[in-house]
């Protein structure tokens, strides 16, 4: 499920559910955090009721318990949401099939009667009885046309019904894959993509990644509050978006984190991009509140490494990773590329 509470309305829950876990006997862990989460947002009655009605039996929950309750209003929750629309697809599927099979059953029907019509025809007739098999010949055509313009509707209305599935599938898959701060892609779209690219190609030889961290970011944060440190990590990704072309890929993979997967890249030609986020980053300038000024200069720290035959993405992460360890380390504020990339 996405969760819709903004920074404050989600601090506000993060106090409650925190105070709430602390007085558990069961571990601290995430799976008992979302629990009080969806809790005190009042998000989920069913798992209230029972929260309530433990609190109120003054019934403490042990790790077995939180396990369980995050089993049943949790994850079988989003289970359920797949199965709603597995039951949909299902009930379209019937409901057309019998809608075809039952104008098949008609136009069938009406095809025995044009045939009586026509041996009435081929034996002679009085007029009176020509003119009655022709009165019946335009009705059973009518009657064959509305037959058809019926099923056309419906299966009309069954397309459009599995259209409009099919799109909120694809909004519920895309916003799984994305990070709503930035709109980039978040780690799972990441990984997603670097799978994709690996399938379309065989393998991730000669694609370059960059692995990007804010310098001292948690200074910025400090100094201006997060609502600020939020419109820094905006700006970077804004400049990651309107430097990257066709295939490239840049997501957000941590807190202030990045990456970017360059396909068909040399180690010059990723290091020449990474250079230039790098300028663009530092040159910025944030602004604070009206008439604040300003807040100082960001840089940037970029690790890069480009894939060799058969290398796999974690281990193309670990060397861009130790790259971008090594810019910090020797000063921050620039690009170092992966030991064996360096010519
Ligand atoms: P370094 O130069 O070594 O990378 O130092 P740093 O301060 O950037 O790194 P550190 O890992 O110490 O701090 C990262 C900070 O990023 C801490 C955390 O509060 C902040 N952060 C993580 N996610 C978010 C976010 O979504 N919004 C904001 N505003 N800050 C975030
Ligand atoms: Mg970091
Ligand atoms: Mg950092």
């Amino acid at each position: 499920m996405r969760y819709r509470e903004d920074r404050q309305q989600s601090a506000e829950i993060l106090r409650l559910a925190v105070a709430a876990m602390g007085k558990q006997p069961a571990a601290a862990n995430p799976t008992h955090y979302a629990l009080w989460y969806e809790h005190c947002a009042g998000l989920n009655p069913g798992l209230s009721r029972v929260l309530e009605a433990r609190l109120a039996a003054g019934s403490a929950l042990t790790d077995e318990d939180v396990w369980q309750l995050h089993g049943e209003h949790i994850a079988a929750r989003e289970h359920r949401q797949y199965e709603n629309v597995r039951a949909d697809l299902h009930r379209i599927l019937k409901d057309t099939a019998d809608e075809t099979r039952k104008a098949e059953d008609q136009s069938s029907r009406i095809d025995e009667a044009l045939a009586n019509h026509q041996e009435r025809l081929s034996s002679p007739a009085d007029p009176a009885a020509v003119q009655q098999t022709v009165v019946d010949l335009l009705s059973d055509t009518g009657r064959m046309r509305s037959v058809a313009a019926e099923l056309s509707a419906r299966l009309q209305a069954s397309t459009e019904e599995v259209n409009s599935l099919t799109q909120s599938l694809q909004r519920a898959q895309s916003e799984a894959l994305r990070d709503p701060l930035t709109d980039l892609r978040n780690r799972r779209g990441f990984e997603q993509s670097a799978a994709d690219l690996q399938m379309q190609r065989g393998n991730l030889e000669h694609i370059a990644l960059l692995m990007i961290d804010i310098d001292h970011f948690k200074a910025v944060n400090d100094t201006h509050g997060h609502v600020l440190g939020d419109k820094v990590l905006r700006a970077v990704a804004h400049v990651l978006k309107s430097n990257i072309k066709g295939r490239d890929v840049a997501a957000r993979v941590g807190g202030e984190e990045f990456a970017v997967l360059l396909p068909d890249t040399s180690v010059a030609g990723a290091v020449s991009l990474a250079r230039q986020i790098c300028a663009l980053v530092s040159h910025g300038r944030i602004k604070r509140a009206a008439g604040e000024g300003t807040i100082g200069q960001v840089t940037l720290s970029i690790g890069v490494a480009v894939a060799g035959a058969g290398e796999s993405l974690e281990t193309l992460m670990e060397r861009a990773d130790g790259a971008l360890y090594e810019a910090k380390r020797t000063g921050r504020a620039r690009v170092n590329v992966a030991e064996g990339d360096r010519s």
